[in-house]
């Protein structure tokens, strides 16, 4: 029984902005998967989370 790959999306994306939220209270964003600080803003998640994008991972 194989996971819909949707599901497992959206979990590590829901991951993604959890891990990009902690690293921002220690004053810089970064990307949790290639380090890199050219991060910008990309909305937010459920209105709760604000959603960060990395400019270097695909
Ligand atoms: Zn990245």
């Amino acid at each position: 029984m194989a996971m819909p790959p949707l599901l497992k999306i959206l979990d590590s994306e829901e991951n993604c902005v959890n891990i990009l939220r902690k690293a921002r209270f220690n004053d810089s964003v970064i990307c949790p998967y290639c380090l890199s600080k050219k991060v910008i803003k990309w909305g937010s998640y459920r209105k709760v989370y604000q959603r960060y994008r990395c400019k270097d991972c695909p």
